[in-house]
């Protein structure tokens, strides 16, 4: 069963306890939801017969939709074939078609892909934050830090970007808010310093998780490579199996510009998973899919607004049915038994 089926029966059926409430993710990915069902509509207003032009326009809306040029082209052409197929004329008809085709070629990619946050088994876990100033590195790790010590873990924070004006203070105001310490030097010093005095700490103190942040941006990019390179060999040798996670955020609301950056960081640096930040101001949620289709690199986290539970661990079925909702079909006569 594909995940368009399996999403179906289990927000359609008459299992009302296995629906999940109004939450997060219908409410983070609302603009996103909206925007892509008025693409739909507007296009479907357009058109009173299936025909090349019609192909032509879908085409375009779904690469405007952000699902990236590669899944727009092989959602079209599979569509084609289908209705040549089934002989359907009707615009309308092929409504359920798209979100069907979306939502399995999005489950196939993420099937394959491990979502969940990897911590050591023992002593210290590191996540290392990287990506290009205003992605929300800091912010996300401000929020996960609250979350981690609600879990009852102990956090600690370095302050890897001492380059940009201001960086440090921001991160110090997180661990303030958080009560969580944090490992900084004075600006302009050297990252990698704070990240082995931070290992230091967190190998004596015995601490859960650290988390680093990092500059998104230096003189150049070679720099910025360079330096990320640095830190990580620094962590590597105090702690072999760490770091368990290198998390390269990006800024939903940057569209195509999102990916070419993780496209960018992908080829100089091990990416073990995303952060997709924004996703509550964007109606760019279908990012995600281009994400999955052609970077492979699974999203973990997901930022759906600015409050600190507004961070949220990344949940594939959820994600789909709050970007589908709606427009996944509700039987007429819910005649299902369970
Ligand atoms: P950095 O340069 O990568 O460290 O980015 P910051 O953490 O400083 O974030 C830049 C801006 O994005 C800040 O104003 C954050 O409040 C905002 N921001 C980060 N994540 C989210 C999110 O998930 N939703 C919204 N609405 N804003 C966010
Ligand atoms: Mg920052």
């Amino acid at each position: 069963m594909g995940l368009f089926d399996k999403i179906k029966q289990a927000f359609t059926g008459n299992k009302p306890e296995e629906a999940p409430a109004e939450d997060k993710y219908e409410a983070g990915l609302e603009k996103s939801r909206s925007s892509f069902s008025d693409r739909l509509n507007a296009l479907f207003a357009n058109f009173r017969t299936v025909d090349e032009d019609f192909f032509e326009d879908l085409e375009e809306m779904l690469i405007e939709a952000d699902v990236g040029y590669q899944t727009a082209v092989t959602i079209s052409d599979q569509l084609r074939e289908e209705v040549r197929l089934k002989n359907v004329k009707k615009p309308e008809e092929v409504s359920q078609v798209i979100v069907q085709k979306l939502v399995d070629l999005y489950g196939e990619s993420e099937d394959s892909e491990d979502n969940s946050l990897h911590y050591a088994e023992s002593g210290p876990t590191v996540f290392l934050f990287v990506g290009v100033n205003g992605a929300g590195k800091t912010t996300t790790i401000g929020k996960l830090a609250h979350q981690l010590k609600e879990e009852g873990k102990s956090v600690l924070l370095a302050a890897g970007d001492t380059f940009r004006a201001g960086a440090i203070e921001q991160l110090q105001e997180w661990g303030r808010r958080d009560g969580v310490p944090v490992v900084a030097t004075e600006a302009g010093g050297d990252p990698a310093a704070v990240v082995f005095d931070a290992v230091k700490q967190a190998k004596e103190d015995n601490v859960d998780v650290l988390l680093v942040d990092t500059a998104g941006r230096l003189q150049n990019k070679v720099n910025l490579m360079k330096e990320l390179d640095k830190i990580k060999r620094v962590i590597v040798r105090e702690l072999p199996d760490a770091p368990q996670e290198v998390l390269l955020v990006l800024d939903s609301t940057t569209g195509q510009n999102a990916l070419s950056q993780a496209k960018e960081f992908n080829q100089t640096t091990d990416i073990s998973g995303i952060v997709l930040t924004k996703l509550d101001g964007s109606g760019k949620g279908g990012i995600v899919l281009a994400i999955g289709n052609e970077l492979h690199v699974p999203v973990k986290l997901v930022g759906l607004g600015e409050k600190m539970d507004d961070l949220q661990v990344f949940d594939p079925t959820k994600f789909v049915y709050g970007l589908f909702k709606g427009l996944i079909d509700q039987p007429a006569n819910a005649t299902e038994t369970d």
